[in-house]
């Protein structure tokens, strides 16, 4: 199975800068092969111009989407339109647009499935608060989440997902989890998913301070196929470290 690198540029980047980094990923080979699935999250505004990308091994997501397919929604974008301008990824429930919009796991779940109308694979995060793991309820959390997306999303769209465990106090912070916080983790997501019917294999990817210096440990963990990349996504030579210690995994 490959494993996947997504980037997530969020509010960054113009269009002069944003060519800049994609030029510093092809020349150094950060792009898709059979061993990894290199994919970036640009902001919309930039999306148009990177059009071209895939040719060129790399895939293009989304940031978010709409939970409505279209209609009187000023400012927002659909899953559709993202599909439209070449993307076959979005992410979706960042904790950012959790903690920012409100939204909850039934939006999430609402978006995943609209999403996946639109042929797009949906990356759809979750992950506690420093707080919630201070309390030692992490697996209760993780199992809300999951509990409350499969149900406003069913089981067909979630197992045809991407999930990403981001633990919200990792994001930005420098400070990750380690790669055994993450690998328990991950093992707990994958016994819920079985729990629940899931018989494919969805991918479990870790965010949260991803950098080419804890990339391959946490790689190299059972559960963890692959990364959501923030702040490293946005530094071409970095980022590409990354891809190539996800390529050097053995299958
Ligand atoms: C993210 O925002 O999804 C993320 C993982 O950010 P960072 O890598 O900067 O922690």
């Amino acid at each position: 199975m490959s494993c996947f690198v997504i980037g997530n540029w969020k509010m960054n980047l113009l269009q002069v800068s944003a060519q800049d980094l994609v030029k510093g990923l092809v020349d150094r080979g950060a792009v898709s092969d059979d061993r990894v699935s290199v994919v970036v999250c640009p902001p919309y505004t930039l999306l148009a111009c990177m059009h071209d990308l895939t040719a060129q091994g790399i895939m293009l997501g989304g940031q978010n989407c709409h939970h409505a397919s279209k209609g009187a929604f000023t400012g927002e974008i659909s899953a559709e339109m993202l599909s439209d301008l070449g993307c076959r990824y979005v992410i979706l429930g960042h904790s950012e647009r959790r903690r920012d919009y409100n939204e909850s796991d039934a939006d999430v779940g609402h978006k995943a499935k609209l999403a996946r109308e639109a042929g797009l694979v949906p990356v759809i995060c979750l992950g506690e608060t420093l707080s919630e793991r201070q309390d030692g309820a992490t697996f209760d959390v993780i199992e809300r989440q999951l509990r409350g997306l499969i149900d406003a999303a069913g089981i067909d769209v979630v197992a045809s997902s991407v999930i990403a465990y981001e633990p919200v106090w990792a994001i930005g912070t420098g400070l990750a989890a380690t790669s055994q916080q993450a690998q328990e983790v991950h093992a707990r997501i994958r016994e819920v998913l079985v729990g629940r019917g899931f018989t494919s294999h969805v991918p479990l990817l870790y965010g949260g301070s991803v950098t080419a210096d804890n990339a391959s440990e946490l790689f190299a963990c059972p559960d963890i196929d692959g990364a959501l990349v923030g702040g490293a996504s946005l530094k071409a030579e970095e980022f590409a470290k990354i891809v190539d210690h996800a390529r050097r995994q053995p299958a």
